[in-house]
């Protein structure tokens, strides 16, 4: 945990009796690192730098460099997803979340060799019954291509996956395969999600909400500067996955006073917290509440309803949403 110190133990107490949901969290991105210590010692460190609470890394390429440098050796194989996701859930449930939504990266179905289907079987025979998992299929702007374009064109045929995310750098440009993959996997009742407004601009989220059929935008932090995209985002009734301890981690926000969620909470967009990457940001969802209790400084009353927000967009059946919300109540 990154924050635990700077928390009283009556908030950490409190935070830790919450009913959660983590529904932004890549899942190459979400390895405890432990793990990898634990494989190789004298490659992966005990306490690396960046796992610090008051790390900062210098820019989004510094973040990719670092996180492909410590995902990429250990996802060799459909075993390492079905381990992780164990790992990964029983981190979760230990700190009071039942709920998980995650994406898997379509380039790894080229590095390993494997199909799709194969690798959503591995992560989801590692669900427990007690604990809900939903997967999507990360692709970014420029994956039609190769091998990619025999993924994508397949996808929409594979029933046990969930929904798309639109992953990855915001300065390529849309291209046109993505609306008419994101349209078949709303047509095939798939969610459909994008990244959107982390470090890129209000026109980028535009643009992403007028080409794609979204029901979800990953960070949308540029939502918050723009009144219209405000009106449209609740309209349109999405939901934004925002990842404040991310943002301040890869400089996506230059200081806690500016991070847009109590702004956009404030304007009833309906907000959730996440970890984004915790294999190389070090952060626990307990960490994101107690970031919006001690750094956003947001009130208690507005901290449960980002709570009841993860469980209002949550897909699970109806009695364990009403039950998680009114356990929240
Ligand atoms: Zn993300």
């Amino acid at each position: 945990m990154l924050f635990s110190k700077v928390a009283d133990s009556d908030t950490l107490s409190w935070v830790q009796s919450l009913p959660k949901t983590e529904t932004h969290l890549h899942l190459e991105g979400a390895l405890p690192y432990e793990e990898l210590h634990r494989w190789k010692p004298a490659e992966f460190p005990r306490d690396p730098d960046f796992l610090h609470g008051e790390y900062r890394f210098q820019d989004f390429a510094h973040f990719e460099t670092t996180l492909l440098g410590h995902a990429v050796p250990w996802f060799t194989s459909p075993e390492r997803y079905h381990e992780t996701t164990k790992a990964v859930i029983q981190k979760l449930q230990a700190q009071n979340v039942h709920y998980l939504e995650t994406s898997f990266h379509i380039g790894i179905l080229e590095i390993i060799g494997i199909n799709g289907e194969e690798i959503i079987d591995a992560i989801k025979s590692a669900v427990p019954k007690d604990f809900s998992l939903r997967l999507f299929m990360g692709m970014v702007r420029n994956s039609y291509q190769g091998v990619g374009k025999k993924i994508i064109d397949d996808f929409p045929n594979w029933s046990a996956l969930d929904g798309v995310d639109l992953h990855g750098p915001e300065d390529l440009p849309l291209e046109e395969w993505t609306e008419r993959a994101w349209a078949e996997a709303r047509q095939a009742g798939m969610e459909a999600k994008a990244h959107a407004g982390e470090f890129g601009s209000v026109e980028n989220v535009r643009a992403v909400l007028d080409r794609l059929p979204i029901t979800r935008l990953q960070h949308g932090n540029a939502v918050a500067r723009d009144e219209t995209l405000m009106n449209l985002v609740r309209e349109r009734d999405i939901t934004l996955d925002m990842c404040p301890v991310s943002n301040w981690k890869l400089r996506a926000t230059s200081d806690w006073a500016s991070h847009p969620l109590p702004r956009l909470l404030k304007a009833g967009v309906r907000c959730t917290v996440s970890t984004d990457d915790p294999l190389v940001i070090g952060n626990t969802v307990t960490d994101e509440y107690l970031a919006m209790a001690q750094f956003l400084g947001m009130s208690r009353e507005e901290i449960l309803q980002v709570a009841r927000n993860g469980w209002i967009a949550a897909k699970v059946p109806e009695e364990q949403k009403r039950k998680s919300l009114e356990a929240l109540d």
